[in-house]
């Protein structure tokens, strides 16, 4: 996608907009599936929340792909974009033993991770084919706020508890299909990740019914140029190796699983904003835009830098901006960053929006939430509309007018 593109289409249907590149997100697919083609049985599941647009998750199924989801709404997205339940996977964290039961009802593999719901889940439905989620505890994540392998985390069941865990498969006679582990955002190197793959091969010894194996996501995408990304094409050489002298220990060709969501997404969003007003103080220049962390959090949240271009005057003299939202509270989305001069009512590219960027997104200071746009074909379709009034008063059911309220 190129700058004017995106211009006219922030143009067209007004700003503040996502738009999503349709041929990004399947080169990345491809990529993938490419790396890893010497494996015999690979699937991908698309792990939905980092973007879950229903065109989206139908663009996804097109390609071939199956879906991560981390809640019963995401699965009933899941299956609204016309995915079967067979293809669905449900790695949720903390919820309730009734909120797995109604999705294993619906034929979706759950993904179980803590030992107290895998005896009570066992206990009641031993026939019911299930995967657990180890904790490898192996340091993969480049954030503690998205790092999920470390020995305090809420996530998987951990390895040493395997003894444990093992007694309760023996116990219930329960049905054991998969092992998975999810170690978090941001692999960067790929012999940690291959070492954490080690302790899951040692986890699947343990079980003799195994179809597969599920190495969940974590892969970097670069934000910025010259940027440190997951080598995909090294993972895939070292990782389909032994993934298949594992199958070959194992007696049986397992599938191999992942489970990205940024990896495939991320790159493909760009976020547009307004600039409202420029405004210089004693010390800065701040680029004051027609959003805010209400629209994309993850600069304030993660400290994430997204790249930020000018694509109204993108051939401009670089000045620095700090480029910050119209939110009643500090919301900085980049400081002293080099942009071209920016005029009031430039348009801002924010790239890498694909992922985490509107499905984190909220309603805060009142304000609407963006539209969304998938550009395919070279030409932009509305797949979300801007909100309205009415969207914020949805629910909200006002006091009967006999309730006194002074
Ligand atoms: C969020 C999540 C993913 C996707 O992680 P990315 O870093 O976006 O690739 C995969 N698996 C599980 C269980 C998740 O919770």
């Amino acid at each position: 996608m190129q700058g004017k593109d995106l211009l006219q289409l922030a143009e067209q249907f007004g700003t503040p907009i996502y738009v999503y590149d349709a041929e990004k997100i399947q080169s990345q697919y491809n990529r993938l599936t490419k790396a890893f083609s010497k494996v015999d049985k690979l699937r991908i599941n698309y792990a939905m929340k980092a973007l879950s647009n229903v065109a989206i998750l139908k663009l996804l199924k097109e390609m071939g792909s199956g879906l991560d989801t981390v809640s019963i709404q995401e699965v009933l997205l899941g299956l609204h974009a016309g995915y079967e339940p067979d293809k669905i996977f449900y790695t949720p964290n903390g919820v309730s033993l009734e909120e797995i039961e109604e999705v294993a009802a619906m034929g979706v593999q759950i993904n179980i991770d803590n030992l107290s719901i895998l005896e009570q889940f066992g206990t009641k439905y031993p026939n019911v084919p299930v995967c657990i989620r180890i904790n490898p505890h192996v340091m993969a994540g480049g954030n503690a706020n998205i790092s999920v392998g470390h020995i305090d985390s809420k996530f998987g069941i951990s390895v040493h508890q395997l003894p444990h865990l093992v007694r309760i498969v023996e116990n219930t006679h329960m049905n054991i299909v998969g092992i998975h582990m999810h170690t978090g955002s941001d692999i960067l190197d790929i012999e940690v990740f291959l070492y954490a793959a080690e302790i899951l091969f040692d986890a699947a010894r343990n079980f003799k019914n195994l179809e597969f194996l599920d190495f969940g996501s974590g892969f970097k995408v670069p934000y910025k140029k010259d940027d440190i990304e997951t080598d995909i094409e090294e993972l895939g050489k070292k990782l389909s190796k032994r993934f298949n002298s594992f199958c070959a220990e194992y007696g049986k060709d397992l599938t191999l699983i992942f489970e990205p969501g940024k990896f495939l997404v991320s790159e493909a969003g760009f976020f547009l904003a307004k600039v409202n007003v420029v405004k210089q103080t004693t010390s800065t220049v701040f680029a004051g835009i027609d959003s805010g962390f209400n629209h994309l959090i993850r600069p304030m949240f993660y400290g994430s830098q997204h790249y930020i271009e000018n694509i109204s005057h993108p051939k401009g003299k670089e000045r620095f901006y700090s480029v910050v939202g119209y939110i009643c509270e500090t919301d900085t989305f980049a400081n002293n960053r080099k942009i071209a001069e920016i005029k009031e009512g430039d348009i801002l590219c924010f790239r890498n929006a694909g992922a985490y960027c509107f499905s984190m997104s909220s309603n805060y200071n009142s304000r609407y939430k963006p539209a969304e746009v998938l550009w395919i074909h070279g030409e932009g379709h509305l797949i979300r509309a801007h909100e309205t009034f009415e969207d914020l008063l949805r629910n909200q059911i006002p006091l009967p007018e006999t309730v006194a309220t002074v």
